[in-house]
Order: structure tokens, then C-alpha cells, then sequence
């Protein structure tokens, strides 16, 4: 993102995280492990109704340098803290004892150890660029980042399809905090040139061609910096919203509502703000769908209007934007961006403007212009292309 202190973003993520472990531990590491950020191209709130997601992974990574350590102890150092934590296998007995940043990496140790898996000691480094609390998923791409390093130098057997579920046990149990399956998938087994479309009732994945770049195109990524004003209680509450209405409709998830039983479905529903939702979540459903057929057939200049469409959905039926995010895809929209629509929980986070390579700096521009005339905290943005997902840097 551009903002980022001048110092951090200068030097290779990877070089900060072995320049790190040297300083820290004045010795060598074994590897460097890295994991991406993600963004959600679309299906938004769709994750926890059992329908379908379909992200794809950032360039901007987390690299963690890592070696082994002798016994049962932990050690990990972040440059975003510069502190070092140090844990022992009484505090992965049970969740909550390390807190703080470093209990999304005692909480990895803590579902391996969950998981049946003798874990061996480590000392590791971080270092990341992928921005913290921005909907980007750095808490993802940590976990996934040192659940690599981990595996890799325990020799753990850990097939790379049940590795998503293990951080996110990680991030839900071990840290406390409530997410679908969606970021850890994305993070650990998305590919280069592809977004991967996630069936979030069985967990069946299916990498879908997506390369911006070769149509001419770019995602352009704008970082609102909105504050997140309320996100924890309106998630619980559109979640409840969802499961009720599921339940009045007698199925078991919204997903089982089909966009053409639609109608049907909500002249069963007296409370208009519930009808909203439901709409949202079947008509979001049915986007991903049509988004990932588009892409199938090479057709990627095609989706900006679904995208546009979801974010319609998300401000209108939803209820889960701000001014800030609405102004950024309004002005992206009017400097020419194919589609633009909030990528994330809401309430705040980042937009995703599908652009024409040669127009991303204009639509960033005009973005940061609509800020200013409307008194907002300037956003930051970044230009990004379907990266891979986890992997041990050579
Ligand atoms: P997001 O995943 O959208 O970035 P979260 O609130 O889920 O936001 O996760 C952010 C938290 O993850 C941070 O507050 C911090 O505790 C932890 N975290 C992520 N990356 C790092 C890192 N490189 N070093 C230390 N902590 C990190
Ligand atoms: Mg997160």
C-alpha cells in the first residue's frame, strides 16, 4: 500500500524477515516460509450461509524466517512490534494463555498439538507487508505463514486441504475470533493467475483462470482507512438475521435458497429488513456463479458489472457499508473502472476496482480527490494481480 513507513516497504519482505532472525537469534534460519494476503473478488456474507466465495491471493506477503529450537519452546519476533514472545507447551495446552498478536502463532502451535501432531520447538521472525486490520487478512496469512514453517521442519503430515481448517481452528478457538473458512482457504491454497472458487458448505475448491493483466486490466485496491465502527456486533447480528430466516423458510442455509425461488421465499418473510438480507445473500450466490462462468470462458472484462451489482447489494439490501467505502466505488465508477465493490466483512476495510491497467492511476486519483472534497482520512491503495498462495521461499 502506498503509506507504508518509507523504511519497511523499501526492503524485500522476505530480507526484513531473515535480517530479523539474524539480529533476534545471531544465527542463520532454516527457511522462509510466505503467505499472501487475500481479497474476495465477490460472494460476500455468503461464507457463513453455506454458499460460495470466490478470492484470490495479494502479492503483498508475510514472510516468516524459522529454525528449529531445542524442547517445547516457542520463540517469535515481529518487526510490528519489534517484541519478542516466548511460549512453552503449558501455554498450548489449552486456548487463551498467550494474548496479543503472538496468540495467532501460539494458537497455530496449539491446533497442531490439538490435531495429534508432535510440534517441535522453533524460533521464528515475521515480517510482513500485508497491511493489519484492513480486511486484507493479515491474520490469515500469519497463521498460514508459520503453519508452513512449522509442518516443513517438523516434517509433520499435514496434507496442504486440511491445513485451512487447522489455522482457522487457530484463529476461532486459540484467539477468539469468530471467522468463516473463507481467509485461511484463500491464503494457503490459492495459485498465480487464478481466484478460487470455494463451495463453503462442503469446502470443495476449484481454481478459476483469472489474470487481469492479460486483458489489459489491473485490480486496483483502495485501503478506505474508515474506521470500523460497530463491525463485531453488525456481523452477529446479520449472521442471526441469516439463520433465523433460514430457519423460517425451513431450510438449512440461505444457500438452499435459489435465485429463482426467490419471490417465493421472501413473500414468506414479513419483516422487510430480513426479506433485504435474504436478497442479498441468494442474489450474491447467484454472482459468484455468473462471475465464475465469465472467467471460465476467458471473459474477465465482463464482470465488472456483477462486481458493481454486489456492492449495490452490500449498501442497499445489507447494510454494511460506510460513506467512505461508498464514495470510493462511486468515484472509481465515474473515473472509468469496469466495476467496483467492497471486498470484505464491511463497516469499513478495502474497494476493488477492476481497472484498465493504463487508467489505475487516474481512477486512484480520482478516489483520493472524492476524499478530499468530502473531508475523509486519505485512503491508501495498491495495484494487485492473482498471486499463489502459502509456500516455502527458495
Ligand atoms: P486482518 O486479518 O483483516 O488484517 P485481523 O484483525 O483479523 O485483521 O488481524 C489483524 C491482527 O493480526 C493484528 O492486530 C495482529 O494481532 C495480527 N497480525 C497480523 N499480521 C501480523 C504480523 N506481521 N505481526 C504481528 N501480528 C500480526
Ligand atoms: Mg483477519
Amino acid at each position: 500500500m502506498t503509506g507504508h513507513p518509507a523504511g519497511r516497504a523499501a526492503t524485500d519482505v522476505a530480507e526484513r524477515a531473515t535480517a530479523g532472525f539474524r539480529q533476534e537469534y545471531a544465527a542463520e534460519p532454516a527457511g522462509r516460509w510466505a503467505a499472501p494476503g487475500r481479497a474476495n473478488l465477490i460472494g460476500e456474507h455468503t461464507d457463513y450461509n453455506d454458499g460460495f466465495v470466490l478470492p484470490f491471493a495479494l502479492s503483498l506477503r508475510t514472510v516468516v524466517a524459522a529454525a528449529p529450537q531445542p524442547g517445547r519452546t516457542w520463540t517469535v519476533w515481529s518487526e510490528l512490534s519489534g517484541e519478542t514472545v516466548t511460549f512453552g507447551a503449558e501455554d498450548v495446552t489449552e486456548p487463551g494463555r498467550v494474548t496479543d498478536w503472538a496468540a495467532y502463532v501460539a494458537g497455530v502451535v496449539w491446533a497442531l498439538r490439538d490435531a495429534g501432531h508432535d510440534v517441535g520447538g522453533a524460533r521464528l521472525a515475521i515480517a510482513s507487508d500485508v497491511p493489519l486490520g484492513s480486511g486484507l487478512s493479515s491474520s490469515a496469512a500469519l497463521e498460514a505463514a508459520v503453519l508452513a514453517a512449522l509442518v516443513d521442519l517438523g516434517d509433520l503430515d499435514l496434507p496442504v486441504e486440511k491445513q485451512p481448517r487447522l489455522a482457522q481452528r487457530a484463529e476461532n478457538v486459540y484467539v477468539g475470533a469468530p471467522t468463516g473458512i473463507m481467509d485461511q482457504s484463500a491464503v494457503i491454497r490459492c495459485r498465480e493467475g487464478h481466484a478460487l472458487f470455494l463451495d463453503c458448505r462442503d469446502e470443495s475448491v476449484e481454481q478459476i483462470p483469472f489474470d487481469p493483466a492479460a486483458a489489459g486490466l489491473t485490480v486496483l485496491v483502495v485501503d478506505s482507512r474508515a474506521p470500523h465502527r460497530h463491525a463485531d456486533g453488525e456481523y452477529a447480528a446479520r449472521r442471526r438475521s441469516c439463520e433465523q430466516a433460514a430457519a423460517q423458510l425451513g431450510v438449512p442455509a440461505l444457500r438452499d435458497i435459489d435465485v429463482t425461488g426467490l419471490d417465493d421465499a421472501l413473500a414468506r418473510l414479513d419483516d422487510p429488513e430480513t426479506r433485504r438480507r435474504v436478497r442479498h445473500v441468494v442474489t450474491e450466490d447467484q454472482r459468484v456463479l455468473d462471475t465464475v462462468a465469465l472467467l471460465r470462458a476467458g471473459r474477465v472484462r465482463e464482470i465488472g458489472p456483477l462486481l458493481t451489482a454486489s456492492h449495490a447489494s452490500m449498501r442497499d439490501d445489507f447494510e454494511i457499508t460506510v460513506p467512505e467505502i461508498d464514495t470510493a466505488v462511486e468515484a472509481a465508477l465515474a473515473a472509468g473502472a469496469l466495476g467496483a465493490r467492497m471486498t470484505g466483512g464491511g463497516f469499513g476495510g478495502c474497494v476493488l476496482a477492476l481497472v484498465e491497467a493504463d487508467r489505475a492511476d487516474a481512477v486512484a486519483d480520482a478516489v483520493t480527490a472524492a476524499y478530499a472534497e468530502r473531508g475523509f482520512t486519505a485512503p491508501t491503495h495498491v495495484t494487485v494481480q492473482p498471486a499463489p498462495g502459502a509456500t516455502r521461499l527458495r
